[in-house]
C-alpha cells in the first residue's frame, strides 16, 4: 500500500484529496494544526483504518516513522481575510513549513507536489496566464505575505529538485470551489452564498469588473492527482479557464439562489487583482487534463452544500 502525507488535511482542498487518495488504495496521513481548517471535513474519516491524522504545526521539525511515497504540501490560509488577519503565520508555512517537508521529502525519498497558486502571477500583466509569466507582485502590498511566501515556496522546491534530487511537483491552483469551503473565509463564493441564505445584500468590491475563472473541486482534485503521478518537475497551470466578471458572477448568484436581496458596491481590497484566468493548454498536453464540471452544475453542488449547514454556522459566520 503506498503511503502519502497530506498537509492541510482538514482544510477546503485538503480533505478533498485525503478522500481521493483513500478511494485510490493509499494509506492516507493527514496533518493540520486547524488554524483554518475545521475538523468537520475529516470527521468522516475517523474510523477509516486508512487514514491517520496527525495533529502538527508544519513550521515545527516533523518527526515522520515509517517510510514514505508521496507528499502533498497544501497547509496554508489561503482566503484574502485569512492571510490579512495571520499575516506572519501565513509567511511561515510557505517557507519554514515548505523546507521541512521538503527536508521530509529528501529523507524518506518521496516524491513532493507543493500547492502554489495563480497569486504568483500577482495582477497580472498577461492574458490569459501562461506559466512562463513571471509575474507582477507587490512585495510590500497587504497580498505580498501569500503571494511571496509561495514564490518563496516555488523556488526553494526547484532548488531541493535540482541540487538534491528531490522528486518535485508544483501545482498553481486558479480560484477553485465546493462543498466544505469556509462560509466566513471570505472568498467570493461563500461569501456570496452566505448573504444570500442570510438575507442580506451580496457585496461587490470595486465596479465589480474584476474577474476570475472559477474550478470545481473535483475537477482540481483529479488536475493535482494526474499531475502527482507525472514526470513532469515545472510548474502547471490547474484551473478552469471560463472567466466572469465578478458583477455577472453576482447577478449568477442571485439567479441561483433565488434570494430578492441586491447587489451593494464595497470598497476595491488593494492590490486586488483585476483580471485572472489560467491558459492550460500545458495541462491539456501533459496530463490530458480538463475541466468536465461547468459554473452551473458546480454552484448547484456548492450551493446544496451551504443549504445543508446549521442556523448556528450559518449566522457564525457573520464578519
Ligand atoms: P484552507 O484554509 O481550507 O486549508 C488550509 C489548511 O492548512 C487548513 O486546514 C489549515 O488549518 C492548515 N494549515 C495552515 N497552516 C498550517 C500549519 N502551519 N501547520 C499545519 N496545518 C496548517 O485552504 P484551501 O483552500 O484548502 O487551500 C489549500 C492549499 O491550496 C493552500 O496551500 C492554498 O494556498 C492552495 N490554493 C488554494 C486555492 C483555492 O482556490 N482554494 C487557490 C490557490 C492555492
Ligand atoms: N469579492 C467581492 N465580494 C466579496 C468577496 C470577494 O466582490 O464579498 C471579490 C474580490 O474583491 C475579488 C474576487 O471577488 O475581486 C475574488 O475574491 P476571492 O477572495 O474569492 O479570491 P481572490 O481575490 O484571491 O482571487
Amino acid at each position: 500500500m503506498k503511503k502519502i502525507l497530506i498537509t492541510g488535511a482538514a482544510g477546503f482542498l485538503g480533505s478533498h484529496l485525503c478522500d481521493r487518495f483513500i478511494k485510490e488504495g493509499y494509506k492516507v496521513f493527514g496533518m493540520d494544526n486547524f488554524i483554518t481548517g475545521d475538523a468537520k471535513n475529516i470527521a468522516h474519516l475517523s474510523n477509516n483504518p486508512d487514514f491517520e491524522f496527525i495533529d502538527h504545526d508544519v513550521t515545527k521539525h516533523i518527526d515522520f516513522e515509517g517510510d514514505l511515497d508521496y507528499i502533498l504540501h497544501f497547509a496554508s490560509p489561503a482566503s484574502p481575510i485569512d492571510y490579512l488577519k495571520i499575516p506572519i503565520q501565513t509567511l511561515k508555512v510557505g517557507s519554514l513549513g515548505t523546507h521541512n517537508l521538503l527536508g521530509l521529502a529528501k529523507a524518506k525519498d518521496a516524491r513532493i507536489l507543493i500547492a502554489s497558486t495563480s497569486e504568483i502571477y500577482g495582477d497580472p500583466l498577461v492574458h490569459p496566464q501562461t506559466e512562463d509569466y513571471y509575474g507582477n507582485v507587490n512585495t510590500i502590498g497587504p497580498r505580498g505575505v501569500y503571494d511571496e511566501a509561495k514564490r518563496f515556496q516555488e523556488s526553494i522546491t526547484m532548488a531541493y529538485h535540482t541540487f538534491h534530487g528531490v522528486e518535485t511537483r508544483i501545482v498553481r491552483i486558479f480560484n477553485t470551489y465546493g462543498p466544505r469551503m469556509r462560509l466566513n473565509d471570505g472568498r467570493v463564493i461563500p461569501a456570496f452564498m452566505g448573504q444570500a441564505l442570510r438575507g442580506e445584500d451580496l457585496t461587490v468590491f470595486g465596479d465589480g469588473s474584476q474577474t476570475r475563472s472559477f474550478c470545481y473541486v473535483d475537477d482540481q482534485v483529479e488536475g493535482i492527482y494526474r499531475l502527482l503521478l507525472s514526470d513532469y518537475s515545472h510548474p502547471v497551470n490547474i484551473g478552469n479557464p471560463h472567466e466572469i466578471s465578478i458583477r455577472d458572477f453576482a447577478e449568477e448568484i442571485i439567479k441561483l439562489t433565488g434570494t430578492t436581496q441586491k447587489v451593494i458596491y464595497k470598497d476595491l481590497p488593494v492590490n486586488d487583482p483585476m483580471q485572472r484566468q489560467p491558459d492550460i493548454t500545458l495541462a491539456k498536453k501533459i496530463l490530458g487534463w480538463e475541466p468536465k464540471v461547468d459554473r452551473a452544475e458546480g454552484m448547484k453542488i456548492t450551493f446544496d452544500y451551504f443549504k445543508s449547514l446549521t442556523e448556528d454556522e450559518l449566522y457564525k459566520s457573520e464578519h
